[in-house]
């Protein structure tokens, strides 16, 4: 297996609480039932993409811990390279999510091994992937660690795709070396300081001075705005009835990934734009479900949707 898809990639252990609402600050709220899951954005967006087809290996690390060793089998069972997948001293990581009664979701992520990614072997796991189309990064893994491996993809003329959650100052640095980059409507608020409909021309013109080729500002159930230098288009999300959104942007990080790897040489913004409605279709069977990995659909569940 030669992986097309590289994801430098926070690995979670989700908490889950079903709740009828988000609780306010000071507040203790009666649940309705509790689960435990595997999770992480990097975690999520590998699996979308292994089971949308994807080759794909993560660069990552774990703990020395149970969680850990649960993380590796799972991924090894999804077929996903795990050959660059370290452990670490620290704790592998942990979110603490609650859902509420529509769906919506509140997240804590503690970092734990995710932070210990050592920048210099990402750099080399970059080099020993000679199939490598695509790397993936988000911001809750280690910042130096993804910042080496996307100079190394780029050295190499291998696409970068940064999803900036959750926002916060490092994506500055990693900016410049992301050819697309992906953003909610609160991550291009906090990225640009600009509003996600009145401002997204604007606030997109800041991304495209800092380095970057494509911007997909997501909008939930509004699909989203795939933007190049020039040009913007609106992709329609698929209506259905949505029970929990855990991981939809996380697998429609992943599908996207997944079929920019197929498209040989550079892609146009067509095919960005085409591989931005497949994510969306995937995104929608994800929302369908609950929780971030059981939700995941495969090739066969989203052509079938
Ligand atoms: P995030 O999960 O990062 O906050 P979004 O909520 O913007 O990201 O969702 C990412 C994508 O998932 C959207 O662009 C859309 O395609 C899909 N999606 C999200 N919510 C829904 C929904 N309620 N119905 C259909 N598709 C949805």
């Amino acid at each position: 297996m030669s992986p097309a898809v590289a994801v430098v990639a926070s690995l979670n252990v989700d908490h889950i609480v079903l709740a009828p609402r988000i609780p306010e600050p000071g507040e203790t709220l009666m649940g309705f039932s509790t689960s435990r899951e595997l999770g992480g954005k990097g975690g999520n967006q590998a699996v979308a993409a292994a089971r949308l087809g994807a080759e794909v290996a993560v660069i990552g690390c774990v703990g020395q811990d149970e969680d850990g060793e649960e993380y590796r089998e799972a991924l090894l069972a999804e077929g996903v390279d795990v050959a660059h997948l370290r452990t670490s001293a620290l704790p592998t990581g942990r979110a603490a999510i609650t859902v509420d009664a529509e769906g919506v979701n509140s997240i804590v992520v503690v970092a734990g091994a995710n932070a210990d990614i050592p920048a210099a072997a990402a750099e080399t796991a970059i080099g020993e992937l000679p199939g490598l189309r695509v790397v993936v990064g988000q911001l809750e893994a280690a910042a130096d660690a993804t910042e080496r491996a996307f100079a190394a993809a780029r050295a190499r003329g291998v696409l970068t795709v940064l999803n900036t959650a959750p926002v916060g100052d490092v994506a500055a640095k990693l900016l410049p070396l992301s050819d697309v980059v992906v953003a909610n409507e609160v991550e291009f608020r906090q990225l640009t300081g600009q509003d996600p409909v009145d401002g997204l021309r604007r606030g997109s013109a800041e991304l495209f001075a800092a380095g970057c080729r494509w911007v997909i500002v997501t909008l939930g159930a509004e699909g989203c705005a795939v933007l190049d230098a020039s040009s913007s288009v609106h992709v329609p999300a698929v209506a259905v009835r949505a029970v929990d959104t855990t991981a939809a942007g996380d697998s429609f990080v992943g599908a996207l990934a997944a079929r920019l790897a197929e498209i040989p040489g550079e892609p146009t913004t067509a095919d960005v734009v085409a591989a931005c409605g497949f994510a969306a279709t995937v995104a929608a069977v994800v929302v369908t479900r609950h929780g971030a990995h059981p939700s995941l659909p495969t090739l066969a569940e989203v052509l079938d949707a």
